[in-house]
């Protein structure tokens, strides 16, 4: 279904993250016929550019980041019609008046993309206002990080909330865009099988695990000065874990999730110490180690965290959510595994309790859902089980429907056309969130604590694996 004729100004239009996300993704709307032929996208940032170099600066990022480009090359150019650019500086008067002008009079619904650093957020909002760009209809999309601590999200909060209500902020959380988190809703609330079973009685733990085999690469700068805890853990791992654990909205609309899903933040108890592992990943024979890579000799920044989280609520008191992250691990891999309590008695003999049902939700790779069940070894050997899958790998369970799962980003930039800000974080949402990791992330800063070493290829430092075996339990194996 197309949405309105719009207006998108993508502050940081000659950006990494226009470059590689939101354009291929605008292409990939434009060719799904989703984007209205009215519709614009305006580039704005520093560099001296004409609407020319834009539209080529566009049609080479879309060749380069969008693997399917090629087979739609007719669509190519009418989208490329609809970009234009305007030289600006966020942080002064410099081409302010040219953007006004490019906007005067259009009756489109007007987004602003704010793909800066957070730094500029402050500077936009204000001169949106302070030139007439802004209107009680526009959104504002805002890029992570939102912050780095309770403190800096809360001044960022005030900043935007001086120019724009709750209801035109759009903060963006990538993985609330991908097909199989949303599919995580579906099952639960749309399904009678699992919803009764969701809870401390039935489900022993869970485990979320978003695992990189790569490493900081040429993004060590701004890695280092985040960490895996501030880049995944407080965001995207709170995420999953708040679609995971919420209780069922009474409608699916942005408030009544948002709700519920700031419920469960506000009721997870402060991590213990010992229930926090910060790793670093060590330099190998052919691979450089996390320090090498990010040029500092001494730099304690965590390129991974294992922690086990328990939500003080009637649900789930008693079950533990163990999260980790982390880059050079063994694969790239990440889902969310509800591990189900053993059946309470056995009629098969001791062969019984080593079987347990597994609900997985594969973020990647080959998102889908499996459900892991146990069954009678076929042949005359006796009772002798087995687990088996029922897996529904999406690709293959919908056929060429789900062949082609719209990036994130797609879905995203649609919903705030369409206004909805559903798959989107409220600000009350990002400070509880804060409020819980800034504790961890300030005992790290005591004098002499550093992170514990882990080889690459490896599922993270044997303290992580310590973390979980403590309480008779193992992580899944990273695949
Ligand atoms: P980048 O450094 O590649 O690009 C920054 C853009 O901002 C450029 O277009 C630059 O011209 C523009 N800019 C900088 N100062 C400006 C000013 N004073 N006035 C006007 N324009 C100005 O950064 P990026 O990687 O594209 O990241 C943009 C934002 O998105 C950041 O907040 C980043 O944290 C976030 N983000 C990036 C990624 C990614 O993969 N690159 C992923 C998630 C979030």
């Amino acid at each position: 279904i197309p949405v309105q004729p719009f207006d998108l100004v993508i502050f940081g239009g000659t950006g990494d993250l226009a470059r590689r996300k939101i354009l291929p993704a605008l292409f990939r709307r434009f060719c799904a016929g989703q984007m209205d032929a009215q519709a614009r996208v305006i580039g704005a940032a520093r560099a001296e550019m004409d609407d020319a170099g834009y539209r080529a600066f566009a049609r080479d990022a879309i060749i380069e980041f969008d693997v399917d480009a090629a087979s739609d090359a007719a669509h190519l150019e009418p989208f490329l019609e609809q970009l234009s650019y305007v030289a600006l500086d966020a942080a002064g008067e410099t081409g302010w008046d040219a953007l006004q002008d490019r906007l005067a009079g259009s009756e489109r619904i007007r987004a602003f993309y704010f793909s800066v650093g957070p730094s500029l957020f402050g500077d936009l909002a204000m001169r949106l206002h302070t030139y007439g760009l802004s209107n009680p209809d526009c959104r504002i999309v805002v890029e992570k990080p939102f912050g780095r601590d309770l403190d800096s999200a809360r001044a960022l909060n005030k900043v935007l909330a001086e120019h724009f209500t709750e209801a035109q902020i759009y903060r963006i959380d990538h993985y609330l865009g991908k097909e199989t988190v949303q599919n995580l809703m579906a099952i639960r609330f749309a399904n009678t099988l699992f919803e009764p079973l969701w809870n401390s009685q039935y489900v022993d733990h869970i485990q979320i695990t978003v695992a990189e085999s790569g490493g900081v690469g040429t993004r060590g700068g701004y890695y280092d000065k985040s960490g895996a805890m501030r880049d995944m853990m407080q965001n995207h791992i709170m995420q999953l874990l708040c679609l995971t654990a919420m209780e069922p909205p009474a409608k699916y609309d942005p408030d009544s999730v948002r709700d519920e899903k700031l419920k469960v933040i506000r009721a997870l108890e402060p991590v213990e110490p010992r229930d926090v592992v910060r790793g670093q990943y060590e330099a190998t024979d052919r691979l450089a180690g996390y320090r090498n890579e990010v040029g500092s000799r001494d730099t304690t920044t965590e390129s991974f965290v294992a922690l086990k989280a328990r939500i003080g609520n009637w649900r789930w008191a008693g079950t533990p959510f163990y999260l980790r992250t982390g880059k050079r691990l063994r694969a790239r891999a990440s889902e969310i595994a509800v591990v189900f309590k053993d059946a309470p008695h056995s009629i098969f003999g001791s062969d019984a309790g080593r079987h347990r049902n597994i609900l997985t939700i594969r973020l990647q790779p080959n998102e889908g859902i499996e459900m892991g069940v146990t069954i009678k070894e076929p042949g005359p050997g006796g009772m002798r089980l087995v687990d088996v899958p029922l897996d529904m790998t999406f690709s293959e369970a919908l056929g060429p429907q789900a062949a082609d799962i719209p990036d994130a980003y797609e879905r995203l930039i649609m919903d705030v056309i369409r206004g909805d800000q559903t798959l989107f974080m409220r600000g009350d949402e990002v400070e509880a969130a804060w409020a819980w990791t800034d504790p961890i992330i300030e005992a790290w800063e005591a004098p002499g604590s550093e992170p514990v070493l882990y080889a690459t290829g490896s599922s993270g430092p044997d303290d992580a694996l310590a973390l979980i075996h403590r309480d008779g339990r193992r992580w899944r194996e990273i695949k």
